[in-house]
C-alpha cells in the first residue's frame, strides 16, 4: 500500500501568509552561517538538513488522501487537495483506455467535496469514477454544489462515467482483492471512517469524528475498527483542552488519537485535519506535546506519531 496526502487541513483551505513565510525565513537566517551557503551544493545540503517546519509547509488544502493498492487507485475525500492530484493523474497517467478511480467520502461537508468541480480526470469521457459513501443522495448533493448559482459547470458536464454507490452503514465491500469496511463516526450530520485491508496490510482513514465518551463500552466498536492498523489517519483538529470546550463540534485531538492507537495496537498514527486558525509552528507544537505525552504515558510504546503534511508519502 502506498498512501499520499494531498490535503490535510480541516474546515477551509488555508494558504500560508506573507507573515508565515517571513517567520520561516527569519528562523533559517537565525541559524545560518556564511560557510553553510558558500556554494550551490552547500545551499542544497543546508536546506535538506533543515526541518520541514522551516523549509516546507504543513499544507493548506482540505482533506484528500490517495491510496494505491493492488494496482488500484482509491481516494479518500475530495477536498481542495484533490485538484492537484487530478492534475497529476491527467499529466502522468491519463491514457486512451481511461482511468478507473474509486472515491470514498467520509461525508459531504464542504471541506470534503469542494475540490471535485476542479478534478480534471472527471472531464475525460473514457474515465470511470466510482463515488462511495453510506450517505444517501450522493449525486444530488454534488449536483447542488455545482448548481449554476454556485459554480459555472454542472456535474452533468463532467463527462467521465460516474457511478454513485450508497454503502450500508457499518458494512464491507470488496473491490478486487481489497476489502473496505466503513464505520459510522460521531460528527454533526454524520461522518464515516474506512478501514482498508489487503493481504496483511491495514489502512484506516477516520476523520471528522468526536469521541465524547471514552469509557471502554462506548469506544469498543472504534477500537475494533482501528485494531492493528499499520496506519491510522486521525482527526486531530483540536488540542485536548479545545476538544473539551468544543463539545459537539465534531472533532478530536492528538492525545485521544494516541490513547486509541495504543489500545488498538496501531503502528503509525498520522495527525490530520489540522485547525485552520493555527500556523505551521503551532501545529508542530501540538506534535511536540503529543510526543511528550506518549513518552510520559507509554514509555515503551513503538507507536510512530507524526503530522500528516501535504505531499507526504508513506509505504506500508
Ligand atoms: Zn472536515
Ligand atoms: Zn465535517
Amino acid at each position: 500500500m502506498i498512501i499520499k496526502f494531498w490535503g490535510v487541513r480541516g474546515s477551509i483551505p488555508t494558504p500560508n501568509t506573507t507573515e508565515h513565510i517571513k517567520d520561516k525565513i527569519r528562523n533559517i537566517l537565525k541559524e545560518l552561517s556564511l560557510t553553510s551557503i558558500s556554494s550551490p551544493l552547500k545551499i542544497e545540503e543546508y536546506l535538506n538538513n533543515q526541518s520541514v517546519i522551516n523549509t516546507g509547509v504543513v499544507g493548506g488544502n482540505t482533506s484528500c488522501v490517495e491510496l494505491r493498492v493492488d494496482s488500484k487507485l482509491f481516494i479518500f475525500d475530495m477536498g481542495s487537495g484533490i485538484k492537484r492530484l487530478g492534475n497529476y493523474l491527467v499529466k502522468k497517467e491519463q491514457n486512451k483506455n481511461g482511468l478507473e478511480i474509486h472515491i470514498f467520502l467520509s461525508h459531504t461537508h464542504w471541506d470534503h467535496i469542494m475540490g471535485f468541480p476542479f478534478f480534471t480526470p472527471a472531464f475525460f469521457s473514457n474515465n470511470k469514477i466510482f463515488i462511495y459513501s453510506p450517505h444517501p443522495n450522493l449525486k444530488e448533493r454534488l449536483e447542488v454544489q455545482q448548481d449554476f448559482r454556485f459554480f459555472p459547470v454542472s456535474l452533468n458536464h463532467m463527462s467521465a462515467k460516474k457511478e454513485f454507490i450508497q454503502l450500508e452503514h457499518n458494512s464491507e465491500i470488496w473491490i478486487g482483492n481489497v476489502r473496505i469496511k466503513n464505520l459510522s463516526l460521531y460528527h454533526p450530520g454524520g461522518s464515516f471512517g474506512y478501514r482498508v485491508e489487503h493481504n496483511d496490510k491495514i489502512f484506516v482513514y477516520a476523520t471528522d469524528s468526536e469521541y465524547k465518551d471514552l469509557s471502554k463500552d462506548s469506544i469498543k466498536h472504534n477500537l475494533e475498527f482501528f485494531k492493528d492498523a499499520d496506519l491510522l489517519v486521525f482527526d486531530a483538529q483540536y488540542t485536548f483542552e479545545e476538544a473539551v470546550h468544543k463539545e459537539d463540534w465534531g472533532h478530536s485531538s492528538a492525545l485521544v488519537g494516541i490513547d486509541f492507537s495504543i489500545q488498538a495496537g496501531i503502528k503509525k498514527l498520522a495527525l490530520f485535519h489540522h485547525e485552520p486558525d493555527r500556523d505551521d509552528y503551532e501545529i508542530y507544537d501540538i506534535l511536540k506535546k503529543s510526543l511528550d505525552y506518549k513518552k510520559i504515558n507509554y514509555p515503551n510504546s513503538k507507536l510512530e506519531v507524526f503530522l500528516a503534511t501535504e505531499g507526504l508519502e508513506i509505504e506500508l
